[in-house]
């Protein structure tokens, strides 16, 4: 879709634009939403490096008070992350948009998981709840299709792969090869809220349907119960009455369920669907949800939670990219650590930590990969930042922090406490009522790799998917 034409067009585009201190639209540019050209971002280093293959990290939530209280949890403050070993770092925005009667939206400054991904996926801003569809005048109106960067990738010939520890019809996943208008509509009977978007009524069905139509080379995560028999069956097109599972069957997708079958897989076994639990899966480590006033007691985490029969995202991470590592055209994969998030949100600071450390291990088997294949473009990333703080004990006298709170004893055996303070209070005395909130800070985003220098200073999240492309 977009040819070395194109770049002749963003060139003249800029030389048109700048002199005339305008938000530049480039010639090529006339079908996107608000491309964000603040940062004079095409004139960035890295433009026109392409990579052959690209490997996306999605920390979901994991803004930089989450990545520093693992450091220091886990490493200690001298200590340093795999996504430490990067090379270039910058920040991006993640701002998202309201519903309304358009074409201006107005800004939304925390935006969810949906709308996030929408942007790196398509390079377009969307309203909150959407996957890789424009914004409306309300959540249940559907908007237009954008193409995704996952489509981009498999119409040049690379293998595709989409790997996450939540159910991989869950939002982050889902805006790589779904385009629905309301993120819940996972499965053929979760598809009240998207009724005209039913393959019933001749579209292109819930997230399930659309994924395992897209024939995504690899697909590991959880969510079994979005596919079998419990997400019901299918309503439309050749498959109907059968479970979005026997549909995979059919259209040739070797399924799997358990670490072992993972790790026994033959590379040549392509498309493999991988459903390793019926929801989210297991989180690497756990501990107790935190309270408030002085918080948890100081405690260590415990760190041996997930269960055997699961493969942890690592293994996930290393089997993709071994299934995914022989085409000509190379791959994308996209990895995200997605219960750093979930566990926030839950106010549990073990389990997110160890969420954190799991991703970062992932990570590791990137850059290993990395050494080998230089030709890889790593990019590690957040969708949005979150709630978690490491603050003050009270030992001042100034009092408690408002929010719920976690004391950690750390490797350096020092107590770091961690509060939560996005959602609740004093008439809320426990955590588990609610679900802290996301925030609006930019995120942090690391690469390395042929055009990772384009992440360097402040871009936006729709820009991610034009360096993606080394465009
Ligand atoms: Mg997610
Ligand atoms: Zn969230």
């Amino acid at each position: 879709m977009f040819t070395r034409n194109n770049q002749l067009a963003v060139v003249l585009g800029v030389t048109m634009c700048v002199g005339l201190g305008i938000q530049t639209v480039h010639a090529h540019d006339n079908d996107r939403f608000e491309i964000n050209d603040r940062f004079g971002n095409n004139e960035r280093p890295g433009r026109n490096k392409t990579p052959k293959n690209v490997i996306l990290f999605i920390g979901d939530g994991m803004g930089i008070s989450e990545v520093t209280l693992t450091r220091y949890y886990q490493y200690g403050v001298k200590g340093r992350m795999n996504l430490d070993k990067l090379k270039y770092t910058g920040f991006q925005t993640t701002w998202s948009l309201k519903p309304g009667a358009g074409p201006d939206y107005a800004s939304d400054y925390t935006p969810d998981s949906a709308s996030t991904g929408t942007m790196w996926a398509t390079g377009r801003k969307t309203i909150d709840e959407r996957i890789s569809q424009g914004p409306s005048t309300a959540l249940n109106v559907p908007g237009k299709n954008y193409q995704t960067i996952l489509e981009v990738f498999k119409a040049q010939g690379k293998r595709v792969g989409n790997v996450t520890t939540a159910e991989i019809t869950d939002a982050t996943p889902a805006v790589l090869d779904s385009h629905i208008s309301l993120r819940s509509c996972q499965a053929p009977k979760n598809m009240t809220s998207c009724p005209t978007e039913r393959k019933a009524v001749g579209g292109p069905g819930s997230i399930a349907e659309q994924t395992v139509d897209h024939r995504v080379d690899v697909l590991l995560g959880g969510g079994k119960g979005r596919f079998d028999g419990t997400g019901g069956l299918i309503e439309g097109g050749p498959d109907t009455g059968r479970t979005v599972l026997d549909s995979a069957q059919r259209q040739g997708y070797k399924i799997i369920s358990t670490k072992s079958e993972l790790d026994a897989l033959p590379w040549r076994n392509l498309p493999v669907l991988g459903l390793f639990t019926p929801g989210n899966m297991t989180t690497e480590w756990t501990g107790p949800v935190a309270t408030l006033g002085d918080g948890v007691p100081a405690h260590a985490c415990t760190t041996d939670n997930r269960p055997s029969n699961e493969p942890s995202l690592a293994a996930m991470t290393k089997k993709a990219i071994d299934l995914l590592d022989h085409s000509p055209h190379g791959f994308f994969l996209q990895v995200e650590g997605a219960s750093i998030d979930k566990q926030d949100h839950a106010a549990n600071a073990c389990a997110q930590l160890g969420e954190t450390v799991a991703f970062d291990e992932a990570i590791g088997v990137a850059l290993s990969f990395l050494e080998r294949n230089p030709d890889t473009l790593i990019i590690v990333t957040a969708d949005h930042s979150h709630t978690s703080q490491i603050v003050g004990e009270d030992t001042s006298g100034n009092g408690n922090p408002t929010g719920y709170s976690d004391n950690l004893i750390t490797r350096e055996g020092q107590v770091m406490r961690v509060t939560y303070g996005t959602a609740g209070g004093v008439d809320r005395p426990l955590a588990s009522q609610l679900s802290q909130q996301h925030t609006g800070a930019a995120v942090p985003i690391w690469a390395e790799g042929p055009g990772a220098e384009a992440i360097l200073g402040t871009t936006d999240h729709t820009d991610l998917f034009w360096i993606l492309q080394g465009k």
